[in-house]
């Protein structure tokens, strides 16, 4: 005979675990007492918030699927999610520094380094005794990541690096970075992906030039720098993964990231929705709380189900990843959604509390531009839609 579940037995899939409590408890203490009463004023300031991040890199937050042995956490990645939607539901530029710092710099490094590497760089990463940053966008080249004119030169045992870099999370502030460079040209017969190689670069390698941080939307204290690469010299061992194969490593990387970008919308979009709620109930016109319309109440009621469809989505694609399945279309669906319900959720919040919405004391505002990052940083919506259908329209060929 079948045995009889108790409730209190089963193990929800997208529930919180005893592990994750655990960990995700003592962590919104943290953001709630540390983090969240200064996040206004340095959205207002732009400072970057070294002190802060030493903190996280303490609690383990820097290093969150390393390697125990190379001092990480080495949590799931649904854990990650979790984490990531913490954060970002109290500051969304140090989520961002955190999402970027483990996803794509430590992401690749992960992906692709030699054991040699990994026991060189990723302990002061895991540590946050370094920042790291990923370089792949240039001038002209975004979306068509492919395109990318930055060029790292063979001779001997060394390669030499020249190009600009845009846009770079960590841009100023890095100590590690992964730079992805075209090293051979491209081949008549195979496609242009091809030729492209990742490098890991010290910060204070000569002739790495790092440019102004950008005066931004949002995320005004996590730091986006334009970076230069002037003849930056490195060894053959810098070399991250197979030479002219980068391409299909920067891909996975990207699959990473977009989970945790999703998870970026999802927490700025829940911080959002429960300052608007917690006002609605509070705030009355017409002598009853503006909740209690129905105009009000519907579009909270239809924000939080978006969100948690969002989330499940996320969790979804984390799982798979962790299974060790392919998570292509799941992370791009994700960050979709994740993305545009965590922008919506933000601009109705706004919306709910009326003029009040419009001032940077009540914080949805900063919450609306944070989270606006999350429809364009690590692929925007439109590719997201072209690696949906491409995916999707696999299985009918
Ligand atoms: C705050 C911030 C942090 C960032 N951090 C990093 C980082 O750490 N490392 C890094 O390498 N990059 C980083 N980026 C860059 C980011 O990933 C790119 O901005 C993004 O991929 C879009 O590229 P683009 O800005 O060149 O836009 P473009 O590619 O020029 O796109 C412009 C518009 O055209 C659309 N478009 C382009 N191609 C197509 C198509 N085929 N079909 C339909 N529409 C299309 C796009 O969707 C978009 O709406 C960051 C950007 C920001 C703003």
């Amino acid at each position: 005979m079948f045995r009889t579940i108790e409730q209190s037995d089963r193990q929800l899939w997208f529930e919180l675990s005893d592990d994750q409590k655990a960990i995700i408890g003592p962590l919104r203490e943290f953001l709630k007492t540390e983090i969240a009463p200064g996040a206004v004023e340095r959205d207002k300031s732009g400072d970057f918030p070294t002190e802060i991040v030493t903190q996280l890199g303490e609690l383990g937050v820097l290093g969150m699927q390393v390697p125990e042995c190379y001092g990480g956490a080495e949590l799931d990645t649904s854990t990650f999610v979790h984490i990531i939607e913490e954060i970002a539901a109290v500051d969304g530029s140090l989520c961002l520094t955190v999402a970027s710092h483990n996803s794509l710099c430590l992401g690749h490094l992960l992906a692709a380094g030699s054991e040699d590497q990994h026991a060189t760089y990723v302990p002061e990463l895991a540590s946050g005794k370094k920042l790291g940053a990923w370089a792949l966008t240039e001038p002209s080249s975004g979306s068509d990541a492919a395109s990318l004119q930055t060029r790292a030169v063979a001779k001997g045992n060394t390669f030499t690096l020249n190009g600009s870099k845009s846009f770079i999370t960590q841009g100023t502030v890095a100590g590690t970075y992964v730079v992805i460079a075209r090293s051979d040209p491209p081949q008549e017969g195979r496609p242009r992906t091809h030729g492209i190689s990742a490098f890991v670069i010290d910060g204070d390698s000569p002739g790495l030039i790092r440019g102004k941080p950008e005066q931004k939307l949002g995320l005004r204290s996590s730091d986006t720098t334009p970076i230069t690469l002037d003849n930056v010299v490195t060894s053959t061992e810098g070399l991250l993964g197979q030479r002219g194969e980068a391409f299909t490593d920067v891909l996975e990387v990207l699959d990473g990231g977009r989970i945790g970008i999703a998870a970026m919308g999802i927490g700025l979009g829940r911080a959002a929705l429960e300052i608007a709620s917690r006002y609605a109930l509070e705030r009355r016109q017409f002598g009853t709380p503006i909740a209690h319309f129905q105009a009000i109440g519907f579009k909270i009621a239809d924000l939080v189900t978006e969100l948690e469809a969002a989330r499940l989505m996320t969790l979804r694609a984390a799982a798979l990843k962790d299974a060790g399945r392919n998570y292509t279309m799941a992370a791009s669906q994700a960050k979709l959604k994740g993305s545009t319900v965590g922008v919506e959720a933000c601009d109705a919040a706004i919306q709910i509390l009326g003029g009040y919405g419009y001032i940077k004391e009540y914080e949805v505002e900063r919450m609306w531009r944070d989270a606006r990052l999350t429809r364009i940083g690590e692929g925007t919506d439109e590719i997201q839609r072209l690696i949906i259908s491409k995916e999707y329209l696999k299985r009918f060929h």
